[in-house]
């Protein structure tokens, strides 16, 4: 199996290119963004739970965020391999992904890096906020903090794999057919 952690800032083209890496490998893809998005748009008790947070570009709290997605892993057993998109964002995240992965006598295969710096971030996000409507797009300084959260809180979990040889990292910025090839010439070498 082939599991891929999809890493990098918010707005650094995860989901567009997770999109087209589960086309090329089979993999299930596993959004933690889009789980809370569709349940606060059925006004789950779990969506109004992350709202709150969501709102304030804050990360939900890992008990939450680790009971979905192990919820999602669990629902989607016979798959090649799953492409975490989002998750993890803390080093207990990573801990309990890497637990449960265990558990199913599996491992993450590697983590990629999508790297692109702050500026370029800042605009690509208000750019997405002016078509998806989210509110967490469209307000500069809820995209600032939820970049605060990814340097603070989330940046380790590269370093968490890196010590186990796993983490790659890849240019974030050119075209979208560009930033495609050098994610597969990493994954190709994983193979
Ligand atoms: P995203 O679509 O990945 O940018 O996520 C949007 C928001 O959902 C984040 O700003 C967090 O509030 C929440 N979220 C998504 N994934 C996680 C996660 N792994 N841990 C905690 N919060 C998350």
């Amino acid at each position: 199996m082939l599991n891929l952690i999809l890493f990098g800032p918010p707005g650094s083209g995860k989901g567009t290119q997770a999109e087209s890496l589960v086309k090329k490998y089979g993999l299930l893809h596993i959004s933690t963004g889009d789980l809370f998005r569709y349940e606060m748009s059925n006004d789950t008790p779990l969506g109004l739970e992350a709202k709150s947070f969501m709102a304030k570009g804050e990360l939900v709290p890992d008990s939450i965020t680790i009971g979905m997605l192990k919820n999602k892993v669990d629902a989607f057993p016979d798959v090649n391999g799953y492409i975490f998109d989002g998750f993890p964002r803390t080093i207990v995240q990573a801990e309990a992904l890497d637990n449960l992965l265990a558990e199913k006598d599996q491992s993450i295969s590697g983590l990629l890096e999508l790297k692109v710096d702050e500026e370029e971030i800042v605009q690509r996000i208000k750019k997405r906020g002016a078509v998806s409507g989210r509110a967490d797009d469209n307000d500069e300084n809820i995209i600032r903090n939820r970049i605060q959260v990814y340097q603070s809180e989330t940046t380790p979990v590269y370093d968490y794999y890196d010590k186990k040889g796993l983490s790659h990292s890849v240019e974030g910025v050119g075209s979208i057919e560009e930033i495609f090839g050098s994610l597969t010439q990493k994954i190709d070498s994983l193979l």
